[in-house]
């Protein structure tokens, strides 16, 4: 090992001392463990895995334990919807109007100049740079949401489990059976909804939220999204068009409330019955939660 930080030096084996941007502190309690040196576009970063041997690993209460569940649902108009009617905004840091012009332009000045010139290689700097205050904008705000949700008074948290919703999967490609042409799938579309969805990072916020529920102790639950905001949840009811746009109006029974909140509280449900124990009626996902080390974070810098 050998890895020191001392104001705005850092010292790496093989490498020796050397001046670098120290753009972020290493918080109390915490010790280097390893180190890795990666290029970027503008740059050389280093990232740096650090623990906190105060936190044993995998603290999380057990489930017989749990009096009290948060329902929580990621979106993309509101980053999320807690169970309790609390919603977080989504500032859309590289989606949002002006981020996505200034990125438009950056990336024209690039392709403009020749390939292997100066100005080619200071204009890509200037794109990677903006492209990196977009991820550190995202990460902060992404670490406030993560604690605003983890300290909620609750003793778990129950999460969409996004492997089994696959939110990011490509749309299957269609083919005319007769022209052998493709066929409109949508794609297109769901472009700009994987792009907003990356946007969003979802699986960096819940990697963040178990890392703070793990560190007060608190339980993550991932729990199976299929038809959370479809489902009716007076009558239980399921069908696509119960929902539109923000409002849940249910065609069966005509139970209506925020669609969101609904399936946060829904959310939740699913959180309450793996609690009970009584998985099965509810078709809830029977693996446990995803098992996190709290003790070691990477930070980069
Ligand atoms: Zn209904």
């Amino acid at each position: 090992m050998g890895v020191k930080v001392k104001a705005s030096k850092i010292y790496l084996p093989k490498f020796g001392w050397m001046r670098f941007f120290n753009s972020r502190l290493i918080p109390d309690g915490f010790t280097i463990k390893a180190a890795t040196i990666r290029k970027r576009q503008d740059g050389w970063y280093v990232s740096i895995r650090i623990e906190d041997k105060s936190i044993p690993d995998y603290v999380s209460k057990p489930l017989a334990e749990v009096n009290s569940v948060l329902g929580c649902d990621l979106g993309i108009t509101k980053l999320v919807h807690l169970s309790d009617r609390y919603q977080i905004d989504n500032p859309k840091f590289s989606t949002n109007k002006k981020a996505k012009r200034t990125l438009k332009i950056r990336q024209k000045r690039v392709s403009k100049k020749v390939k292997g010139s100066k100005n080619r290689k200071k204009s890509a700097n200037k794109l990677g740079r903006f492209h990196k205050k977009i991820l550190d904008k995202r990460t902060a705000y992404q670490w406030g949401v993560a604690n605003k949700i983890v300290s909620r008074k609750v003793d778990a948290i129950a999460l969409e489990d996004l492997n089994i919703s696959g939110m990011l999967k490509r749309c299957k490609v269609k083919v005319d059976e007769n022209t052998g042409r493709f066929l409109k799938n949508g794609q297109s579309r769901k472009k700009g909804l994987n792009r907003a969805i990356s946007d969003a990072s979802w699986s960096e916020l819940i990697l963040k939220i178990e890392y703070l529920a793990a560190k007060q102790g608190k339980v993550v639950i991932k729990i199976n999204p299929k038809h959370s905001s479809q489902q009716c949840r007076n009558c239980g009811h399921i069908d696509k068009s119960n929902r539109d746009g923000e409002k849940f109006i249910c065609t069966q029974c005509g139970y209506h409330e925020h669609a969101d909140i609904g399936a946060a509280k829904t959310i939740r449900d699913r959180g309450s019955a793996r609690v009970r124990g009584d998985s099965a009626k509810l078709g809830v996902n029977h693996q446990n939660a995803q098992k996190v080390s709290p003790r070691t974070c990477v930070q980069t810098w």
